[in-house]
């Protein structure tokens, strides 16, 4: 049984911006025996097309789904588990979380400091740029939401100061590929949570910095700065009505840079050792990401100049409806692999549960395979305590 609060592919319903489309292309877009089958293998579907995509897969697989039910609580009980949902109680032996990663904005605590006069925005509550009153917008966050909703904001003609701090650059195409088929061919994609050295790290690693559209531009901070959004570093504070940056941004920009080409170093050491397989153009790098001459510490925002603030400062998972002890101190859930230390417990969709890939649409058929042959492990063989991760 599947419950869901709201309907199939609630999260692309209720959650997204207006504009907003995959940044992984189609081709890309895959789900256990399901795959995207147009006759527009490169392109980024709307959330349109999203749902339609989901809701179709929800359709053919059959997936007993009971909408409109929201879990209020789950603890533990003899036989297994005690869902409490407002449509009445399930009792279950196994149990799969897959409430999202994504339930709630993580928004920094200084908000509470920002001049009343502001107005606020979220990813969650974010639609499109006239909810915005006119007037300049600071967006904090450079990851894939933070520029996007940058690139979006400036175009509407309000001035953008965009706070950066740690991010992940990738150019949309490299060697004539789209970047996600070298992220795919090259195996990264596929690099398991426990063969990387920290992977608490890598969990918390933001999103890289793309957008899909059908010319396939790539939208790092160079694209921005070019188009006139001003650079400032990592919002450090808000002391008396102004917001305090760090001075770190030259650092965080060279930071990712070198991220950036040491990860192409990885795609041409593959390519170079798969000749077979790589029909792809010569090496190239990019023009580093270039540092604004002048960038300001502080800005004034009580002063009229700022007139509202979106904080695309990523998600975090609601767990307030889970009574039981899994998750640490961060709100994280405590896992291995997707495995938790519960009997009969586990948990899917969540950034690098078991591979790279997790985090993404696509991610979600390994790690089911895998999860799936545990938890049929444990209901034949309740006892055995070989049912561990693996
Ligand atoms: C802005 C944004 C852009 C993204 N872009 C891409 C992309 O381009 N490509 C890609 O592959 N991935 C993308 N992702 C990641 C993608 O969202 C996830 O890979 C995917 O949604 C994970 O699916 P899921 O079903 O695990 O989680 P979700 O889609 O979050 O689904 C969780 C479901 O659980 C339900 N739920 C939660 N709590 C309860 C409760 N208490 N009771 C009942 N139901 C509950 C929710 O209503 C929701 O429908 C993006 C994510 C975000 C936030």
């Amino acid at each position: 049984m599947v419950l869901e609060r709201g309907e199939v592919a609630n999260s692309w319903r209720r959650e997204r911006w207006d504009s907003l489309r995959l940044l992984t292309p189609n081709w890309q877009s895959r789900l256990p025996g399901y795959r995207y089958e147009g006759v527009d293998p490169d392109g980024f579907m709307t959330m349109a097309e999203v749902i339609e995509f989901v809701s179709h897969f929800a359709a053919v697989a059959e997936a007993p789904v009971r909408t409109q039910t929201t879990v209020t609580s789950v603890t533990q009980s003899d036989a297994g588990y005690l869902v409490t949902t407002d449509r009445g109680d399930v009792h279950c032996r196994c149990l799969v979380l897959a409430s999202g990663a994504c339930n709630l904005p993580s928004v920094p605590a200084h908000q509470q400091a920002v001049p009343a006069s502001l107005e606020h925005f979220t990813p969650m509550d974010y639609r499109n740029p006239n909810q915005l009153p006119d007037g300049g917008v600071l967006v904090v966050g450079a990851s894939a939401t933070g520029v996007q909703l940058a690139h979006e904001i400036h175009q509407s003609g309000r001035p953008v100061t965009l706070s950066v701090g740690e991010h992940v650059r990738l150019p949309r195409m490299y060697r004539g590929r789209d970047v996600l088929w070298w992220m795919e061919a090259s195996g990264v994609w596929n690099q398991r949570y426990d063969e990387i050295d920290d992977i608490t790290r890598a969990r918390g690693l933001p999103s890289p910095q793309l957008v899909g559209t059908s010319e396939r531009v790539t939208l790092d901070l160079n694209a921005l700065t070019a188009a006139g959004v001003t650079l400032v570093g990592r919002l450090a504070t808000v002391r008396d009505g102004r917001a305090l940056f760090s001075g770190g941004l030259r650092n965080q920009l060279t930071l990712a840079d070198l991220k950036m080409d040491r990860l192409l170093d990885t795609f041409d050491q593959w390519a170079n050792t798969s000749p077979g397989d790589a029909d792809v153009d010569a090496p190239e790098r990019f023009e580093a990401t270039r540092v604004p001459t002048s960038s300001p510490l502080h800005l004034d925002l009580a002063s009229g100049e700022i007139r509202s603030i979106v904080w695309a400062t990523g998600y975090r998972p609601d767990y307030r409806w889970l009574h039981m002890p899994v998750i640490d101190r961060n709100g994280s859930l405590r896992h291995d692999g997707g495995v938790l230390d519960l009997p009969g417990l586990y948990a899917i969709g969540l950034p690098f549960l078991r591979r790279r890939k997790s985090t993404f649409i696509h991610g979600a058929e390994d790690d089911a395979r895998d999860l799936v042959e545990h938890l049929a492990g444990y209901l034949a063989n309740p006892r055995a305590e070989s049912a561990r991760s693996g």
